[in-house]
């Protein structure tokens, strides 16, 4: 690793030295590859660069990965021309909000509602402590989740709901459904980056 005089090194690459922003600026430059359709965007597959930024964000606090994330989805989210009343974020279950001590996607969500000048409002909630979703097949995460979440009114609300990484997305679609239950109008989703098949 090389050294810096008073900077600390990327996290991403180690090479060049790091910025406000997280990382340096040639990883700021190739760290992204926009994914998007009718109703949900993300910043790129979960691979390569962009998965390590998301696991130092996640698990070594690298808050400047959170700005960086909020000012490019909030370009992406400015290109698809997607207007909204409000940024929410798919909540932690308060028990693991108490071991990781924050909630990344939150983290990611309140500097995005700010980058587009709306409101970040906690508008979901855990019902039940959820298993660790990684561990379980499709169907397994799909039962897990379905009922785990309950939602604020929002009557008429148009909402950006933000989760860091889409896997199966059935997360993302339980927290969707249960806020038009809500009487949103209109939940479109948003992640940092969405799981890609792998070869094992
Ligand atoms: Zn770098």
């Amino acid at each position: 690793m090389r050294l810096f005089f008073g900077l600390s090194p990327c996290p991403i690459c180690k090479n060049q030295p790091s910025t406000a922003l997280g990382c340096c600026k040639s990883c700021q430059k190739d760290l992204f590859k926009p994914l998007k359709n009718a109703d949900s965007l993300a910043l790129g597959p979960y691979r390569d660069k962009l998965e390590l930024a998301i696991r130092h964000l996640k698990y070594h606090h690298v808050t400047g990965l959170a700005k960086l994330f909020a000012q490019e989805l909030a370009k992406e989210i400015r290109r698809a021309n997607w207007s909204a009343d409000y940024v929410t974020a798919v909540p932690l279950h308060w028990k693991r909000y108490l071991s990781r001590g924050y909630n990344q996607s939150a983290l990611v969500a309140k500097p995005l509602a700010h980058q587009l000048g709306i409101a970040y409002a906690p508008l979901l909630s855990r019902t039940q402590s959820t298993q660790q979703q990684a561990k379980l097949s499709k169907l397994e995460r799909e039962k897990n989740v379905a009922n785990a979440f309950k939602a604020k009114p929002v009557e008429g609300k148009r909402i950006l709901l933000l989760d860091d990484v889409i896997t199966t997305g059935a997360t993302l679609r339980a927290c969707q459904t249960c806020l038009y239950e809500a009487g949103a109008k209109e939940v479109k989703l948003v992640a940092i980056a969405r799981a890609v098949q792998r070869l094992s």
